[in-house]
């Protein structure tokens, strides 16, 4: 999607710094990070929210928790430990309408999250 800037990411119109990628997933540094290490995981496809996975998305949703795994290895996290979080609409404080988890370590994290 031309306007999205997660999209302009991924095709690389945008400098971001890549973390990890494959066929389906492409990972990059959040650009206002709020821990030490905070990575965020896109589907490469337009994918607005969590609202909108359908059926032809179960592969590509099947795969993600060894993509979180291997982010996790690659940063180095995985034994210290890391949280994941998807937010969805407003409510859920999305801010950019491109599917992503973030996943962040590297300080002692609180719960509930605000
Ligand atoms: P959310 O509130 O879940 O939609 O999170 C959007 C995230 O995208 C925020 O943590 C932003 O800091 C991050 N972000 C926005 N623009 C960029 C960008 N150009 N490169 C990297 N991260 C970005
Ligand atoms: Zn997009």
């Amino acid at each position: 999607m031309s306007s999205c800037i997660f999209c302009k990411i991924i095709s690389k119109e945008i400098a971001g710094k890549i973390v990890y990628e494959d066929d389906q997933w492409f990972a990059f540094d959040d650009i206002n990070p709020q821990a030490p290490v905070h990575v965020l995981i896109v589907p490469r496809e337009h994918i607005p929210t969590l609202n909108d996975l359908k059926e032809h998305h179960r592969d590509m949703i099947g795969s993600l928790g060894s993509v979180i795994n291997k982010v996790a290895g690659i940063k180095n996290v995985k034994d210290p430990g890391f949280r994941v979080v998807i937010n969805c609409n407003p409510d859920g404080g999305q801010l950019v309408y491109h599917l992503h988890v973030h996943l962040l370590a590297g300080r002692q994290m609180t719960w509930p999250p605000g």
